[in-house]
């Protein structure tokens, strides 16, 4: 990484002086205006009460709460998990100002994003166009019409339609706009055909509103694939947006809880309906990265997942990952109902009553498991009693340490199944015994790059500073993943003596680890070793998963899958670029 020159000090300065502090804070948090200066609730601690302060006169900004402070750098650099360099790039952009200084492929990169990012505004613009204003938007017409959506909520989602045949690419050339741009962006394939024809898009956005990718649902019955997502690109990483969110985000805070959804579709028809608070985790399960992107707005989820198995499943996993953010979790059940979308629609003017009355009622993210673990249990059957104990016991054994003997009390009056029988198995295992009759030791664990920056933070834990820039915690090798994100919210919350003073509350093998750690610190506990390491796990993670997209890829070559392929070529070509890119800076 280069150090920043004289001239890119002039770059950071005219950044500064051209994009107000005031306005970026505020995409991210809501403030309220007290004199001349402005109070949020910090977006980098948990906290009720707002203790965030911005002074607009100064450009500056504070946390009475966690004490990190800073500018509009400092601000983007913790926000967006980037590094100065980024920060600058980003703010950069916004204000206008040309970096000359960016190594010619950061340069690469960055225009490409941007050129991805303007080819998007423009197809959700063309796509609308053509949805309201064309005889070929019919079919999408139709399509809202059927599912109740009206136009205002419709152009408020941006909701559009692409044609059949190659009507974008002609749009595209008339405007002289390059072709090539509209295959990185991912919205055509190689032949010029449109990659979402003949199908109602739906543009995913970022908190702040800017169109990254899109969702394609199919017009005709016939059609096999119900909905199609954009690839990932330079502007869109699945998992990391939270669908809806651009809508929702006021009256999530308003209301103090998000109602998280499976689908878009039924987002859209919950904002038609008047759940203006809906958002969806988009093309995947609910991800870290989107429970930490809802936790700067709120610090409850109202789940409301399909009434299937894979629907009540996610949703177990969804409170688990809750419960884990130091976020609530409540379960909301569609009563008759396949979906909340054919909940709402079926209610019609009701809806809005109906639904209030559904959350009232709404149990926690534990209580909905618990009553689907113990239904039709008989207390006089022990057999009967055995298993929904031990089912209970494994899903409290889910949640964080801190939770489970208020979770087993909760069990225990529900079920009257005694608490001690749900927080351990009624007789202990007795412990291995090698042929020397001494206890047998674990075999001892391989030393990881992740293992080895356990230790590190553990010793050091205001490395976290760097490396939480540097490394998302999906990235995180799975078996260590827990106790890594448990040690950077201990972070967040209690700064550098949050670990000591949470530690109580960490699994048992956990706080060994972290134990040993400290009375056998690792060789070398320095920041630069620390951020060496995130990005060896970081380029290890991307391995993993070219290697897993490239399995796919043969797999949809054979069964002929030609959208697929496409979307899997596209993906693998990013991530190749960005394993070069990473590479070549260590
Ligand atoms: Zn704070």
């Amino acid at each position: 990484m280069p150090v920043p020159t004289l001239s890119s000090d002039d770059a950071f300065a005219e950044v500064k002086a051209k994009v107000d502090l005031v306005k970026v804070v505020q995409e991210h948090v809501r403030l309220t205006k007290r004199n001349k200066d402005y109070w949020g609730l910090c977006p980098f601690h948990q906290e009720d009460s707002p203790s965030f302060h911005v002074n607009p006169q100064r450009q500056s900004w504070y946390c009475f709460g966690c004490e990190r402070k800073g500018d509009v750098f400092t601000f983007v650099e913790l926000i967006e998990k980037t590094d100065k360099r980024g920060a600058l790039v980003l703010l950069a952009e916004r204000a206008g100002v040309e970096l000359k200084q960016l190594s010619p492929d950061q340069k690469d990169r960055a225009d490409l994003r941007k050129r991805v990012l303007a080819m998007l505004k423009l197809a959700a613009q063309y796509y609308e166009y053509v949805l309201w204003k064309s005889p070929a938007g019919e079919p999408g017409r139709r399509l809202l019409e059927s599912r109740r959506v009206g136009e205002e909520t419709a152009r408020r989602f941006q909701l559009g339609f692409a044609p059949a045949g190659r009507g974008f690419a002609e749009y595209l050339r008339a405007k002289k706009r390059s072709l090539v741009d509209a295959q990185e962006a991912g919205l055509m394939r190689r032949d010029g055909t449109d990659f979402f024809a003949e199908r109602l898009v739906i543009p995913i956005r970022d908190e702040r509103g800017q169109t990254l990718a899109f969702t394609a649902r199919a017009v005709r019955a016939d059609e096999p694939k119900k909905y199609i997502n954009s690839p990932e690109t330079p502007a869109y990483i699945k998992g990391r947006v939270v669908f809806g969110l651009d809508l929702a985000r006021d009256e999530i805070a308003r209301r103090g809880h998000a109602v998280m959804m499976e689908g878009q579709f039924d987002v859209i028809t919950a904002h038609q309906f008047a759940v203006t608070n809906a958002v969806a985790s988009s093309g995947t399960a609910l991800t870290e990265e989107q429970v930490r992107l809802l936790k700067r707005f709120t610090d409850e989820l109202l789940l409301v997942f399909d009434s299937d198995r894979a629907g009540r499943d996610a949703s177990r996993k969804a409170a688990v990952l809750a419960a884990q953010h130091a976020m609530r979790s409540r379960v909301v059940a569609v009563p008759g109902a396949k979906d909340p979308d054919e909940f709402l629609r079926s209610a019609g003017p009701d809806a809005a009553a109906r639904w209030e009355d559904l959350v009232a009622k709404a149990p926690s993210g534990f209580e909905a498991g618990m009553e689907e673990d113990s239904v039709g249990l008989n207390p006089s059957n022990p057999n009967q009693v055995e298993r929904v104990a031990a089912r209970l016991r494994e899903w409290i054994r889910q949640f964080p340490a801190t939770l489970r003997e208020g979770y087993a009390e909760t069990a225990e009056r529900h079920t009257g199944i005694s608490r001690h029988l749900l927080l351990e198995e009624p007789e202990a295992k007795p412990a291995r015994v090698a042929q020397n009759g001494a206890p047998a030791r674990k075999p001892a664990r391989r030393v990881t790059a992740s293992g080895y920056l356990l230790q590190l933070l553990a010793v050091r834990p205001s490395a976290f500073d760097r490396v939480r820039t540097k490394l998302t915690s999906q990235e995180f090798d799975e078996d260590d993943r827990p106790i890594y994100i448990r040690m950077l919210e201990s972070y967040e919350r209690g700064g550098p003596t949050g670990l000591e003073a949470d530690l109580a509350g960490y699994p048992a093998e956990e706080q060994d680890l972290i134990r040993r750690a400290w009375a056998a610190p690792p060789p070398n506990v320095d920041d630069e070793v620390a951020v060496e390491l995130a990005e060896r796990i970081r380029l290890e993670h991307m391995k993993g998963m070219q290697n897993g997209i490239i399995r796919e890829l043969s797999e949809a070559e054979r069964g002929r899958d030609s959208e697929r392929v496409a979307q899997l070529e596209a993906q693998a070509r990013e991530l190749g670029r960005a394993i070069t890119d990473m590479e070549r800076r260590s």
